[in-house]
């Protein structure tokens, strides 16, 4: 990529509403990569890995102001990790995850921000609930009242063309517009994490609040 990050975020950023979020998922990128990022005014990281983000953390605590986004498979050994160094985890993918983090939530007295994950089609290589799952769920996630659950969160599987893509996000705003009929007191359907550097603008056509971007922001991975 021959633009800078600042020129990258500018570009992104007029390409979407103001209302969508821009999480910069800063996995494998370094801290000092981050304080670029940070300067061009990004506030929101997104990361997939405690230990990583811990040291990334460490190295930043001079930024205040940063919110950090957990995206990544969480095990529930770490999930305490997770609830002291993440304002929002994103990837809460199954209920005893999610009642887990609401004991530990309780125990440490905050109250973390969530998202459900959820699988719109079936894919082996991706946690989450089933459509049918999440339904049967509900009742015992509106017990978590120690989490602020907020929303779905979603990853199409891969390989899928525009139409496809398109398709399994339009079907995740519908679920979170069907939950939220259901007015279940403790469960916000308010935000939708769904969009990533391939495909953000369908997700935003469909209704995305919150767009996880990586490669596009700091090119590609290795
Ligand atoms: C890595 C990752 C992203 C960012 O992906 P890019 O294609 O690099 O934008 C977004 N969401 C999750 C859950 C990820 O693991």
């Amino acid at each position: 990529m021959t633009s800078s990050i600042s020129e990258r975020i500018t570009t992104i950023r007029a390409s979407i509403p103001p209302s969508v979020r821009l999480i910069a998922v800063s996995k494998q990128v370094p801290a000092e990569v981050i304080r670029t990022a940070y300067a061009a005014g990004i506030r929101d990281f997104g990361e997939n890995r405690i230990q990583e983000a811990a040291s990334k953390q460490a190295e930043l605590h001079d930024l205040p102001d940063i919110t950090w986004h957990f995206i990544g498979h969480l095990q529930s050994n770490k999930a305490k990790k997770a609830i002291e160094l993440f304002q929002w985890i994103h990837s809460v993918d199954n209920l005893k995850l999610a009642q887990r983090l609401n004991q530990l939530a309780q125990e440490l007295g905050v109250h973390p921000q969530v998202c459900l994950q959820v699988k719109i089609l079936p894919d082996p290589n991706k946690s989450g609930w089933s459509v049918s799952e999440l339904l049967a769920d509900l009742p015992a996630l509106n017990q978590c009242k120690n989490l602020q659950i907020q929303g779905l969160m979603t990853i199409p599987p891969l390989g899928l063309n525009d139409a496809g893509n398109l398709s399994v996000f339009n079907r995740t705003y519908e679920l979170a517009k069907e939950i939220e009929s259901q007015n279940w007191p403790h469960l916000k359907m308010q935000q939708l994490s769904m969009g990533m550097s391939g495909d953000y603008q369908l997700a935003v056509q469909a209704g995305s609040t919150m767009v996880r971007l990586g490669t596009i922001l700091f090119g590609e991975r290795t």
